[in-house]
């Protein structure tokens, strides 16, 4: 398939948006804009989307309970990241011809801003963007902004088009986002690490792989991808990399980004000063490993490590990831609710690890197919009590059967008050659930927002 091009496409066509959520409603605006006639195609009921499509232009109209012939009407579809690439429409769409993008790439088409940085992995992607928008945003100069944008929660269409020729976007890019891009060519990238995750969307760890490896496969000489070189995955997939490669880990030959001493150090190809900042005051290894990254976007796109630095210092973390929120009793409350794998779970245990056996870790919500025993030897170092929350409680009570007391309480309300109830002083409550959030909250957002609401009226109790 080949890369939308704006030229060839052109005013008064009629394009498809297939899913009307935040990206699908900001891309169908951006296509109005620029002169398309939109159809938006959504399978949620018209009494549920109605409200959200309020603030659509007239000139994009829709329908509901599914996806019509009148797709194939279209000169191409904008499709959105969360559909899976198996549903029947896509094939339909194929048969006819009809390209199906992603709001990455209409978006990314339509950009001012010709410079992107792209930072992609299966964990870590929100921290690091943010914090590589914060060294980017230090690093410029006068006169030229870093704009945030992507997975993080903000739609690039929303942003790209109305940037400055100068300006740099920082980009969240998510496995989805990548896989529908035909043409994406940053100027600098990361891939961070990769684990089994979303495997009911890709089908196989190859496509996967194939999406994520996206972040950097059309780059060119002078653009450069940052790797994780402890991630043996990454490590296999950067040697495809055609531009030039930088890699944080371990210190070891091939490294340019490492920790040693309690400072990050930096040292580029070609270059013999080794560069030592503070890092930021933020909890595990997994955050030094974001911060790696973050510096060492920086510094490919010739940033100072003294703007670096300044941002390492402001940087405060990102909502819902080990976020502290207060204690109760002595009891200090974290909440992880992004953890919505057992890998992020396993990250936050092994941050803990320094404290000893103090954890009362809340776990569960929706199950993802993947085991919890990967859990097992991190609870042993760091867990008194397990409490178990939503539909996947009886897995993880299996799993996870005859290592620390199990209290089954269903809800995330039970399980914080029994937590607040059986720890004692200098303990954590830490939820960091392992499961997604869609059985009892609308997202991870929700469910973290309650933890915290739950702790704050705890503290105020007593
Ligand atoms: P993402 O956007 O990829 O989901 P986040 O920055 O939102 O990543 O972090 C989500 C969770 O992933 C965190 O709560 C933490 O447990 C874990 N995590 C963060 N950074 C890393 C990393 N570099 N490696 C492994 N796990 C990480």
């Amino acid at each position: 398939m080949k890369p939308f091009d704006v030229k060839s496409f052109k005013k008064g066509k009629l394009a498809g948006v297939l899913g009307l959520g935040r990206s699908g409603q900001s891309v169908a605006r951006l296509l109005v804009k620029k002169g398309y006639k939109v159809l938006g195609s959504d399978s949620r009921p018209k009494a549920e989307l109605t409200p959200m499509l309020k603030t659509l232009p007239k000139a994009a109209k829709w329908e509901w309970n599914g996806h019509s012939d009148r797709l194939l009407k279209c000169a191409f579809v904008v499709k959105s990241p969360g559909l899976k690439p198996n549903l029947p429409v896509f094939k339909t769409l194929a048969h006819k011809g009809i390209p199906v993008y992603s709001e990455l790439e209409i978006a990314l088409a339509f950009s001012k801003a010709k410079a992107v940085v792209a930072i992609t992995g299966t964990n870590g992607k929100s921290t690091t963007t943010q914090l590589t928008w914060e060294v980017f945003k230090a690093g410029l100069p006068r006169g030229r902004k870093a704009l945030l944008a992507g997975n993080i929660g903000i739609p690039v269409s929303a942003v790209a088009p109305a940037s400055k020729p100068t300006d740099v976007i920082v980009l969240e890019c998510s496995s989805y986002q990548l896989e529908d891009s035909v043409h994406f060519e940053p100027r600098a990238s990361a891939l961070l690490n990769i684990t089994a995750d979303h495997l009911d969307h890709h089908g196989t760890m190859a496509a996967y792989l194939a999406a994520k490896a996206k972040v950097f496969r059309e780059q060119g000489p002078g653009d450069a991808c940052v790797f994780n070189a402890d991630d043996p995955i990454v490590y296999k997939l950067s040697r495809e990399c055609p531009s030039d490669r930088l890699y944080f880990g371990t210190k070891g030959i091939n490294v340019h980004a490492w920790e040693e001493g309690g400072k990050l150090r930096f040292r580029l190809p070609r270059s013999k000063k080794e560069i030592a900042l503070a890092p930021p005051k933020l909890p595990g290894r997994h955050n030094l490993e974001n911060a790696l990254a973050a510096g060492l976007l920086g510094l490919a796109r010739g940033l100072k490590p003294s703007a670096i630095q300044k941002a390492f210092r402001a940087f405060k973390g990102v909502e819902h990831r080990l976020e502290p929120c207060g204690a109760v009793r002595g009891i200090n409350c974290v909440n992880d609710s992004k953890a919505t794998n057992v890998d992020s779970a396993v990250v936050a245990l092994k941050a803990h690890a320094p404290g000893g056996k103090r954890l009362l870790l809340i776990l569960g919500g929706l199950h993802k197919g993947f085991p919890y025993a990967p859990l097992k030897p991190w609870i042993e170092r760091t867990v008194k009590g397990i409490l178990t929350i939503g539909s996947a409680s009886r897995r993880i009570e299996e799993d996870l059967s005859g290592l620390v007391p199990i209290f089954p309480c269903g809800t995330l309300e039970t399980a914080v008050e029994t937590g607040l109830k059986i720890g004692e002083k200098g303990d954590t409550l830490l939820l960091s659930p392992a499961c997604a959030s869609f059985d009892q909250f609308k997202d991870f957002e929700e469910r973290g927002r309650r933890f915290k609401d739950l702790v704050g009226a705890a503290a105020k109790a007593r």
